[in-house]
């Protein structure tokens, strides 16, 4: 007997198929494409959808990582997916489980006002803009004297772990200004391990960027610590070039804001479309 129940066949179905705009910036092996580039996307199931309202969850990672494996199996690890394709991800898997009409709440930034107010946006739109998006060759390429530095987006394991860690250091900013029981000097020191540490975070993020450098003859140095030291012992003109390339290629996938106009008082906004995933996928 077949251990596959007979009601198999009625599980869900792909509602939607997508083409991801960084999909030449997944590591091997963790992005199944189609001859044809796209890839379905499945409704969620109950499990998905507890699990994008649970809050640690959420502010792990946790949630959004096992949201996009269960609706889109192809993609095989999504930590290792692309940071800038992820709002993409749960826009399409939105679509797919609750159809591609949006009511958003919003409230006048006009202070005067203060109205609160629905706007209906079609979801579509974004999948359409960005699955055309094509990240050029040129725009992930630095030329530094004989060397090539080639950039990539941030994975979402680097973009999740160091939005924690720089969370975690701010807190211990402010923990330390409220302690009483330190002196002024004690303050000072604590200050300075403080901003070390988040001085070493900015240099890990932009290294994440990094996908490689290319030496003269050809070869591709793609090991992280051998990145950091040379990061480390560079000019700074090539670390601002680094996050200039960076943002480039974040900003080619970021989502326009939509345009609102208050009901009451006509002041018009612009508001952006995500993201608190918890009220996203109501
Ligand atoms: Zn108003």
């Amino acid at each position: 007997m077949s251990d596959t129940s007979r009601l198999a066949q009625f599980y869900r179905q792909p509602e939607i198929y997508i083409t991801l705009p960084g999909s030449q910036f997944y590591p091997e092996g963790t992005l199944e494409l189609s001859a044809t580039g796209e890839i379905p996307v499945y409704p969620m199931t109950a499990k998905d959808d507890i699990a994008i309202k649970t809050p640690d969850a959420l502010i792990s990672g946790e949630a959004v990582v096992q949201v996009i494996s269960s609706c889109i199996p192809s993609i095989t690890d999504p930590w290792q997916m692309p940071a800038t394709d992820v709002d993409f991800a749960l826009i399409a898997i939105r679509i797919a489980s609750f159809g591609d009409e949006m009511e958003l709440e919003y409230t006048c930034s006009n202070e005067e006002c203060g109205e609160e107010f629905k706007v209906g946006v079609n979801l579509n739109q974004y999948i359409e803009h960005l699955g055309n998006i094509d990240i050029s060759y040129e725009a992930t390429l630095i030329n530094y004297g004989d060397l090539k530095i080639h950039i990539k987006p941030l994975t979402y394991f680097d973009l999740s772990l160091i939005q924690r860690r720089s969370f975690e250091e701010q807190r211990a900013m402010e923990a330390a200004s409220q302690m009483e029981e330190l002196s002024e000097e004690e303050k000072q020191q604590a200050y300075q391990v403080i901003l070390n540490n988040l001085t070493e975070l900015n240099i890990t993020s932009i290294t994440s960027g990094v996908q490689g450098i290319e030496l003269p003859d050809g070869e591709v140095v793609t090991k992280k610590e051998e990145i950091v030291d040379f990061v480390n012992n560079t000019s700074v003109k090539l670390y601002r070039k680094i996050t200039d390339a960076i943002t480039t290629i974040r900003e080619t996938t970021d989502l326009k804001p939509i345009d609102a106009q208050c009901p009451e008082c006509k002041n018009s906004m612009e508001v952006p479309l995500l993201f608190d995933y918890a009220n996203f996928f109501v």
